[in-house]
C-alpha cells in the first residue's frame, strides 16, 4: 500500500475542526500534547491536535470533515499499546476516546454489559464482578487500558487459555466508519451468521476500518474462587512439558504462565527461592470453581508438576500470597523495561509443544547479534513475550535481531503476534508471515473501508 505523506494541518483547519466538534474539546497546547507522544512501544511521536470525543455524532462529523480536508485521523484511547497503534506518525488529529467512558449497563437478566469504549478494563470487570458476573479478558495493563482499546487489538491475557480473547466477549458494536456513517455490527445475542461477520472484522482492524463508540459484551458467571501455584524448574524442557502434560491430562487451568531464568533474575528480590541455574523456569497455575474443585485440581497439577521434576511448588494460601505471585509477574515487563536501554517487546504465539525449542534457539541469537532476550508470558497457549534488548541507544544489529527472533517463530508454526497487534512497530514484518495475497486481499478492505485512506494510515500495511 502506497505510503501516507506526513500531514500538517493549517490553521483554517484546526478552526474548521474547532467548529466542528466543539472549541472545547480541542487540544491545542504543545505542553499537554507533549504528554501524549507515546504508548508503551519505544516509539515517538507528539500530536498536533488532539481532539476531545464526547459522543458517536461528534465523531462522525470529525471524520466527515477530515474526507473532505484529507487528514488524518489517529484513535487514541488508554495508549497502552506495544506497536505504536494510537501514535499519528504521519501527522492530523489524535482522537482521544478515553472520555466516552460510560458502563451503560450491566444486565444480568441478559448476562451482557453495554459500554461505552474508553471504560477502563479493570473497572468493567469490577462492575461485572458486583454482580456476580465475569469478563474474562485480562490483558497486564488492564487497570490502564480501555475495552475499546482491547477490542481494536483484539488484547489477550493470562485467562485467555481457559476463557478466549476480548474477540470472544464482543457480541455487537456501534462503529464510526472512516467515512463518517455510524453503523451497529453483531447482535446482542449468543449466536448470530447473517451475512459477513463483520463485528469480528472491525475487531482487532488497529483502528484503522472504523472508530468503536459502543459495545455489547458477552459475560459469564463469576467463578466463586481462584487458587494459584508456583513451580520452579531446573529446567525450562521439563518446565515446558508440565505445561503441555497438564492439559493432555485433562486440566484447564485458568492461568499457566512462565518466565524463564533471565526474568527471574530481574525480580530476585520479590521471590522467596533461589534460581536454580541459567535453564531455569518458573510456572504459575492458576485453577478457578468451586472450593472443592480448586482444591482436588490443584492437588493433581501439583502431582502432574512433581513428576515432570519441578523443584518446589509454592502453594499461595490466601489473596495476598496469591497476589504476590500475579504482582512478580506483572513486575517482569516492567522492570526489563527500567533495566535496557533498547527494549523491543515482541509477543509472538507458536504451537504449544515448540516454546521449549524456541527459547532453546535464544542464547545463539543472543551471542550472534549482542543483544539480550528475556522470555516469559502465555505457557500454555504458547504466546511469549520475547523482549529484545540492548545496553546502547544505537546497537547495530537490533533490527537483525528482531527479524531472526520472528523468522524463527514463522518457521516453527508460529505467529508473529499472539496478541499486541503490528501497529506500526510491526508492520515492515508483515510478509514474515502473510502472502501478498493476503495481503493484497487486506489492503482492499481497507480501501473499500476508507477510500482516502484518512483513518489511522500507515499502521499494519
Ligand atoms: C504493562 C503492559 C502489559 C500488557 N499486557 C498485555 C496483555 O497481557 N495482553 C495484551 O493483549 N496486551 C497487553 N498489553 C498491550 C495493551 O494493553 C493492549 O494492546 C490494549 O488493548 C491497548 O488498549 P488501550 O486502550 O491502551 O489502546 P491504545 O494503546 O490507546 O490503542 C491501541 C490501538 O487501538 C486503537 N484504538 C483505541 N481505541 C479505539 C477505538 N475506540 N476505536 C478504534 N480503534 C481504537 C488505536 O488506534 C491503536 O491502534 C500490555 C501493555 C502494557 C503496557
Amino acid at each position: 500500500m502506497e505510503q501516507p505523506i506526513p500531514y500538517q494541518l493549517g490553521d483554517d483547519t484546526v478552526n474548521e475542526i474547532k467548529n466542528t466538534v466543539g472549541d472545547d474539546n480541542v487540544i491545542t497546547d504543545h505542553d499537554v500534547l507533549k504528554q501524549y507522544d507515546r504508548d508503551a512501544s519505544f516509539l515517538r511521536s507528539i500530536p498536533q491536535v488532539m481532539v476531545m470525543a464526547r459522543s458517536t455524532g461528534q465523531i462522525s462529523r470529525l471524520l466527515k470533515l477530515a474526507n473532505i480536508k484529507k487528514f488524518p485521523v489517529v484513535p487514541r484511547a488508554g495508549g497502552t499499546g506495544l506497536t505504536g497503534g494510537c501514535l499519528p506518525i504521519f501527522g492530523g488529529v489524535v482522537l482521544n476516546l478515553s472520555s466516552m467512558n460510560r458502563i451503560r449497563a450491566i444486565d444480568t437478566h441478559n448476562l451482557i454489559a453495554d459500554v461505552e469504549p474508553g471504560v477502563i478494563t479493570l473497572d468493567l470487570r469490577n462492575a461485572a464482578k458486583e454482580k456476580g458476573l465475569f469478563y474474562p479478558p485480562d490483558p497486564a495493563g488492564m487497570d490502564k487500558s480501555t475495552i475499546g482499546g482491547n477490542a481494536a487489538t483484539s488484547a489477550g491475557g493470562p485467562s485467555c487459555l481457559k476463557y478466549g480473547t476480548t474477540k470472544d466477549y464482543i457480541l455487537g458494536l456501534e462503529v464510526v466508519l472512516p467515512q463518517g456513517e455510524i453503523i451497529a455490527v453483531g447482535t446482542r445475542t449468543r449466536k448470530g451468521v447473517v451475512g459477513y461477520d463483520l463485528t469480528h472484522l472491525l475487531v482487532g482492524s488497529e483502528g484503522t476500518l472504523g472508530i468503536i463508540t459502543g459495545l455489547i459484551l458477552k459475560l459469564i458467571p463469576h467463578p466463586p474462587k481462584s487458587k494459584t501455584l508456583g513451580a520452579v524448574f531446573h529446567d525450562i524442557r521439563n518446565a515446558m512439558t508440565a505445561v503441555t502434560q497438564i492439559q493432555v491430562q485433562g486440566h484447564l487451568p485458568a492461568a499457566l504462565e512462565f518466565m524463564d531464568a533471565k526474568c527471574l533474575g530481574l525480580v530476585k528480590d520479590l521471590i522467596s527461592f533461589s534460581i536454580p541455574g541459567e535453564k531455569a523456569a518458573y510456572v504459575i497455575v492458576e485453577v478457578d470453581g468451586t472450593e472443592e474443585q480448586t482444591k482436588a485440581s490443584l492437588a493433581e497439577i501439583g502431582k502432574i508438576l512433581k513428576q515432570m521434576g519441578a523443584s518446589d511448588l509454592l502453594e499461595a494460601r490466601d489473596e495476598s500470597q496469591r497476589e504476590n505471585i500475579w504482582s512478580v509477574r506483572r513486575q517482569i515487563s516492567i522492570r526489563i523495561r527500567e533495566t535496557s536501554v533498547i527494549n523491543v517487546a515482541e509477543d509472538i504465539a507458536v504451537p504449544i509443544g515448540g516454546i521449549a525449542d524456541l527459547v532453546s534457539a535464544m542464547p545463539e541469537i543472543e551471542k550472534k547479534f549482542g543483544v539480550s532476550l528475556y522470555a516469559f508470558g502465555h505457557a500454555g497457549d504458547g504466546n511469549i513475550h520475547i523482549n529484545i534488548t540492548a545496553p546502547k541507544k544505537d546497537h547495530p544489529y537490533i533490527d537483525d535481531a528482531i527479524r531472526t527472533v520472528l523468522k524463527t517463530t514463522v518457521a516453527m508454526g508460529g505467529t508473529i503476534s499472539g496478541e499486541h497487534g503490528i501497529g506500526y512497530a510491526k508492520k515492515s514484518f508483515l510478509g514474515l508471515e502473510l502472502s501478498p495475497t493476503s495481503i493484497g486481499l487486506q489492503e482492499g478492505i481497507k480501501k473499500l473501508f476508507d477510500p482516502n485512506l484518512i483513518l489511522n494510515p500507515g499502521k499494519i500495511f
